[in-house]
């Protein structure tokens, strides 16, 4: 129920008001009990000093017995519960005959008359202190006491003085002639004060419910709305709701609470915006990205899948989060090997080559918070890089190999043949009167008859040799593991089938040269050439359309 802070605030000084009103009351009460009890005090001294003045008139008229009477009619008083007349002895006056006789002792002569019937009570112990103080100071002395049922007594011990008038009859010694005694009850001023106490609770009930009210009213306004606003607000922004704003309506500390809340409010929006603005360029670049993009949360468990990646693995999104992680292709291997590698590895999936790198993800502990896998789909590139790579060692009119790959090949290969005392041959042709051919049916003619012998050639040959354009319309055919005597088999062959190929209705000729490792005893590249040169020279001195070996 006290749980908001509001409540308990209003608990807090409603109940600090009470406290404090109940502190007052109390204070008031107790101040107006010993302001009744003074007054009280103040009234029974003057009744006791005009007691003793209206006793001391009454004796010096010299009726002693009437005093006596005065003196009994006063237990009759209300809330006067003892009243006495006593000698300085303590012992009550008027009950034996010391007195008279003292006095008709003093005045020679039978003034008054002796009590037939005597009597002594003591009213105060002779050597009490309060006695001795009212005889020494000729003050009234008060005592307060209470009897066993807890009522409150006060008495009054007064000094009845030895005026002049009196020394006629009682001598001049004493000071003090007697003392008078009254007990009177403190019932009913106590009735009083705890009349006045009740009343002023009574009228402390309203005026509590009033401050109560009130303290509530005030907290609630002043304290309680304006946190009320604000935490309405902060619920606002923990929704997500950045636009919400308090109102600044003072200079209080809540005033300062709510403007140091908008700035913060503000600062997040500000932030939020930049954030999302951020986030959007992320997710746009992931799902527009070219490339595959594969996260997991540390646990292993796919987060997200990007379009591109959903196409290169050739599945769905569904399937790839439901697979996991290390089952991204059919064989898990490489998956963990794409882990463990910290470069891009390359593999062939569904006939197309792919490119992954695979990492894990470790925040500033250096805990792990994830993994991520980029997976690029590189088949076009790797085409056009073998198509290039093509181009750059074939010959553009004929498809053949150039003269820069016929280079390459043939120093490796005579190398091979060296190192494994294994043989090969090459074949050299060169067409026959080339220069009149064009002359005679033209350039671009000539162009495709070189392009026809080409693809004769390559018909031909087998997979593992090697073609090649020596430079304009020579040639030459590397045979590797191939016998002298087999590759002139195989340029006869040649040489016939360009004999007997049709061309556009035209037929031409080659003159071929023949050399082969290691029958020749070539030492290089360039020897072996030139042995197959001197040979198709000589083939072309024989009459050209024939073949020689070197
Ligand atoms: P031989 O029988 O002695 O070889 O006589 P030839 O005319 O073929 O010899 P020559 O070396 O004098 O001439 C070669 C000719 O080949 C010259 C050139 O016009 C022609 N030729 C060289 N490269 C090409 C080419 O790429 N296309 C065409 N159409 N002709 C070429
Ligand atoms: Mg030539
Ligand atoms: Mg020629």
């Amino acid at each position: 129920m006290f749980n908001r802070i509001g409540h308990k605030l209003i608990l807090t000084f409603g109940g600090i008001s009470t406290i404090g009103l109940i502190i007052m009351v109390l204070f008031y009460t107790d101040q107006q009990q010993q302001s009744l009890f003074r007054q009280n005090e103040q009234i029974m001294s003057k009744v006791t000093q005009s007691v003793i003045e209206g006793l001391q008139t009454v004796m010096l008229a010299g009726y002693a017995d009437i005093a006596q009477d005065y003196a009994a009619n006063l237990h009759n008083v209300q809330d006067v519960v003892d009243f006495r007349i006593a000698r300085i002895d303590g012992n009550e006056a008027f009950l034996d005959n010391k007195t008279i006789e003292n006095v008709n002792k003093r005045k020679q002569e039978e003034l008054f008359e002796l009590r037939e019937e005597q009597n002594e009570r003591r009213i105060i112990p002779v050597d009490s202190e309060d006695l001795r103080k009212a005889i020494a100071t000729e003050e009234i002395v008060k005592i307060r006491s209470n009897d066993a049922s807890g009522e409150n007594f006060l008495t009054f011990i007064a000094p009845i003085k030895n005026k002049k008038e009196c020394h006629e009859c009682h001598g001049s010694a004493d000071p003090v002639r007697g003392i008078v005694k009254i007990t009177t009850s403190l019932q009913a001023v106590e009735n009083a004060v705890d009349s006045s106490r009740w009343q002023a609770y009574q009228m402390s009930v309203p005026f509590l419910l009033l401050i109560v009210l009130l303290t509530g009213l005030m907290v609630k306004r002043t304290i309680v709305q304006p946190i009320s606003r604000v935490t309405t607000a902060m619920t606002s922004v923990s929704r997500g709701d950045l636009s919400m704003t308090v109102p600044v309506l003072g200079r209080d500390e809540i005033s300062i609470m709510a403007k140091s809340f908008n700035r913060m409010s503000l600062e997040l929006k500000t932030t939020y915006e930049g954030l999302a603005e951020e986030r959007d360029k992320l997710t746009t670049l992931i799902l527009s990205a070219h490339d595959g993009m594969v996260v997991t949360d540390r646990n292993g468990k796919i987060v997200l899948a990007n379009p591109s990646a959903v196409e290169i693995l050739r599945k769905s999104s569904r399937d790839i989060f439901d697979e996991g992680f290390i089952h991204l292709f059919d064989d898990p291997e490489i998956m963990r090997r794409a882990i463990d590698e910290e470069s891009y590895i390359e593999i062939i999936n569904n006939e197309r080559v792919l490119q992954i790198l695979a990492s894990t993800i470790l925040n500033q502990e250096q805990e792990t918070i994830g993994s991520a896998a980029l997976i690029r789909d590189v088949t076009a590139e790797k085409t056009m890089q073998a198509e290039l790579q093509h181009l750059a060692i074939s010959d553009g009119l004929t498809g053949l190999f150039n003269r820069r790959h016929l280079d390459e090949t043939l120093a490796s290969e005579l190398n091979r043949c060296r190192r494994y005392g294994h043989e090969m041959s090459i074949i050299m042709f060169d067409v026959d009167h080339f220069k009149r051919f064009n002359d005679e049916y033209g350039h671009e003619q000539g162009d495709r008859v070189l392009q026809n012998i080409s693809s004769t050639v390559k018909g031909l040959i087998r997979s593992l040799d090697i073609p090649c354009r020596y430079g304009g319309e020579e040639f030459l055919i590397i045979l590797p593991e191939t016998s002298n005597k087999f590759a002139q088999e195989i340029a006869e062959r040649l040489r016939k089938a360009v004999e007997q190929t049709d061309m556009d209705g035209l037929r031409v000729t080659i003159s071929i040269g023949v050399a082969s490792y290691p029958y020749c005893m070539v030492g290089n590249p360039k020897q072996f050439i030139e042995a197959a040169d001197k040979a198709l020279y000589e083939a072309k001195n024989a009459g050209r359309n024939c073949m020689r070996a070197a």
